[in-house]
Parts: C-alpha cells; sequence; structure tokens
C-alpha cells in the first residue's frame, strides 16, 4: 500500500514493511498478522528517486488497521528477526504467497529496469569506441570515456541489485510453494 502526498521534487510515501508475525492486538483482541510500515520522505530529480528518509515506523494490524508508533531501534530488530526467518523459509505459505509472488515482488518490472540500464551502458560504449576511432587519443577523449561509463554504471549497480532481490524472492517463493 502506498499513500502519495507529492510536493516539489519530493513525495511522502506510507509502505507497508515485511511481515512482522501472528502477534495479538491491543485493540481487537485477536492474534493476527501484523506488519512492519515506514513512513518515508523521497527525493525525486527528473522521475528518478535520488534519495530516501525513513520519518516514522509502526507496527499495524492486518485485521482491524490499528498501528502504533515504534522506534528505530525496535523496527530494525523486528524486521531483522523476520528476514532471517524469511531466509531459512520459516514464513507461512500463505504470506509467501501474498507477499513474494513474482507480481508482488515486481520481478518482470525489475528484469525490464536492469535490460534497459544494459542497453544504456552498451550505448555509452558504443559511442566511447566510435569517438577513439574517430580521434586521436588525447585528454578530453579520456574523459568522454570516464564520463560515459561512470553514469551508466549506475543505474546498472541499482538495477541489477534489485533484480537480484527479486529473483532471491522468487526462489523462497517457489520452495515455499513446494513443501
Ligand atoms: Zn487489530
Amino acid at each position: 500500500m502506498e499513500l502519495f502526498e507529492k510536493d516539489n521534487g519530493t513525495e511522502t510515501v506510507v509502505v507497508s514493511d515485511i511481515w512482522a508475525g501472528k502477534l495479538d492486538c491491543t485493540r481487537c483482541g485477536s492474534l493476527c498478522d501484523h506488519y512492519l510500515y515506514r513512513k518515508t520522505d523521497r527525493a525525486y530529480l527528473l522521475y528518478v528517486m535520488i534519495g530516501d528518509q525513513t520519518k516514522e515506523r509502526y507496527i499495524v494490524c492486518d485485521k482491524c488497521g490499528f498501528s502504533r508508533k515504534i522506534n528505530k531501534e525496535e523496527f530494525d530488530r523486528l524486521k531483522k528477526r523476520q528476514n532471517e526467518r524469511l531466509l531459512s523459509g520459516a514464513f507461512p505459505v500463505y504470506v509467501m504467497k501474498r507477499d513474494f509472488s513474482p507480481k508482488q515482488v515486481k520481478l518482470p518490472r525489475k528484469l525490464l529496469a536492469f535490460f534497459m540500464a544494459c542497453v544504456f551502458i552498451s550505448a555509452c560504449i558504443c559511442w566511447c569506441i566510435d569517438l577513439t576511432m574517430n580521434n586521436s587519443i588525447d585528454a578530453a577523449l579520456f574523459g568522454c570515456w570516464a564520463i560515459l561509463t561512470v553514469i551508466p554504471a549506475i543505474p546498472l549497480y541499482v538495477t541489477a541489485k534489485e533484480l537480484i532481490t527479486a529473483l532471491r524472492y522468487r526462489k523462497l517463493y517457489r520452495s515455499a510453494l513446494s513443501k
């Protein structure tokens, strides 16, 4: 779930994080699923997110929506514990189905983004080779090489990292479903 409050180059989003387990809700009184939530400020430059900062953290009852604000230490501790449980295959199948399906982790979109980053860096390298063929090697050319390979390396790194995470989730998802 994402709630947007768009502003000049920044937005505040409330995003659900990892499943926090089955806990007793202090409002509805039932033992039910809880999720960790983050309220985060994101900064954009030309539609590309250049940074984010989490302002508030919550633990939310999935049944009645009751949210309790928690501090960073508690959030980090819960998230670390749940990540370890996730990686060891201890999450229930219904949670895996709901939160870690290829669609839910946006695998197709991440594949496409990585592909685009590959095309971009290939085009830049081809351009550099073309420049080299048509010019004598000098300082300006070296500068072009440096800029045209460093700039596209950033989206390549970011998209590769996201894709690796999504593929890891797919593996966990498949092994959970095959149990
Ligand atoms: Zn509740």
